[in-house]
């Protein structure tokens, strides 16, 4: 399987869905004053709590960081919050360069040749793994002399949520992986390296601690959470919540959420008694408007799983993702 849901473009602002007008959408991007091709067309049907929003509004695939210098031997980590993540372990001592940026779905990407070409001459390529990053397949022909670390697994993989990130005690366990991998660049730095994991380390800690308490201000009842794809289950795992239901089932490669599915959500809605869904910030507005209406469901846009925010968003960095998507989580089931 390639991906486990429907890619999409992806926005910037988060908001209301029922009530911010759909030019959010639309506004310039100031995270790349790389041009990007028209808004991509495949905004997906209902997308629900996962994968969600992240970020520019044009976010489109190929799209690629405009702090992207075409040098040979970056450290390049593919997803902005894994980006965030290795530059907490490199510090001063090693550039981490990301690859996607802010906004640009990590599902959806495709590679132009011009991130081919700077892959192929990058050092090291951390990636999330686990078979998350399906664009990277069909590449590794081109990437022969790369060093390509999945941070949280085998980088190949298929049939399971492979969001580890969303649960920080897997971070917490990848930055032994991530040291070994940047040390591998700069070996003389790998006590720097470890000092800064460990630093790291007791923020992950302090960042679990403070979800767990404020997930369980949640009554116990309200626990649940609707998502489009497997994508919080490891954040469900770790903190006690259940998923009630999905709307686009197992591997989704393209799917759309159609009128059976949006059936089916109202169905699982009733059986499971959820209290909210948390839709693609991509999603137009009346659709949001009309499943809050069928479903009697609040509905809620502003998660960040797949990436972060801009730097001016409210997760700009992977600590203040989580702690941004568990506040976004208890204020929509309190
Ligand atoms: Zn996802």
């Amino acid at each position: 399987m390639k991906s486990h849901h429907a890619p999409r473009a992806v926005t910037d602002a988060p908001r209301a869905v029922t009530d911010a007008p759909r030019a959010v959408t639309d506004a310039p991007r100031a995270v790349t004053d790389a041009p990007c091709p028209g808004r991509r067309g495949h905004s997906a049907g209902v997308v629900l709590i996962m994968c969600m929003i992240m970020s520019a509004p044009l976010g489109l695939p190929g799209c690629v960081a405009s702090d992207a210098p075409d040098a040979p031997g970056e450290v390049i980590a593919a997803e902005s919050f894994l980006a965030d993540i290795a530059r907490a372990v490199a510090g001063p001592e090693l550039a981490v360069k990301g690859l996607l940026p802010p906004g640009i779905d990590p599902h959806a990407f495709q590679p132009r040749p011009r991130d081919v070409a700077r892959l192929s001459k990058a050092r090291l390529l951390l990636v999330a793994g686990h078979g998350y990053e399906a664009w990277l397949e069909p590449l590794r022909g081109s990437l022969a002399g790369v060093e390509i670390i999945g941070a949280f697994g085998p980088v190949e993989g298929a049939g399971e949520d492979p969001h580890f990130w969303m649960d920080p005690r897997n971070v917490e366990s990848a930055l032994g992986t991530i040291v070994d991998a940047l040390a591998s660049v700069k070996p003389q730095a790998r006590e720097r390296f470890s000092a800064n994991a460990a630093a790291y380390a007791g923020r992950l800690i302090d960042l679990d601690a403070s979800i767990r308490a404020r997930v369980a201000s949640i009554p116990a009842a309200r626990r649940k959470l609707l998502t489009n794809h497997d994508a919080l289950s490891r954040y469900a795992d770790a903190y006690g919540l259940s998923i009630a239901g999905t709307v686009l089932e197992g591997s989704g490669d393209g799917a759309e959420a159609s009128p059976r599915a949006l059936a089916r959500l109202i169905a699982t809605t009733a059986k499971g008694g959820a209290w909210a869904i948390f839709l693609d910030a991509g999603e137009k507005a009346s659709l949001a408007r009309s499943i809050g209406r069928e479903t009697g469901l609040k509905v809620v846009t502003d998660l960040y799983v797949e990436g972060l925010s801009a730097a001016s968003g409210p997760a700009p960095n992977y600590l203040a993702m989580l702690a941004h998507d568990t506040e976004v989580i208890v204020n929509a089931l309190r």
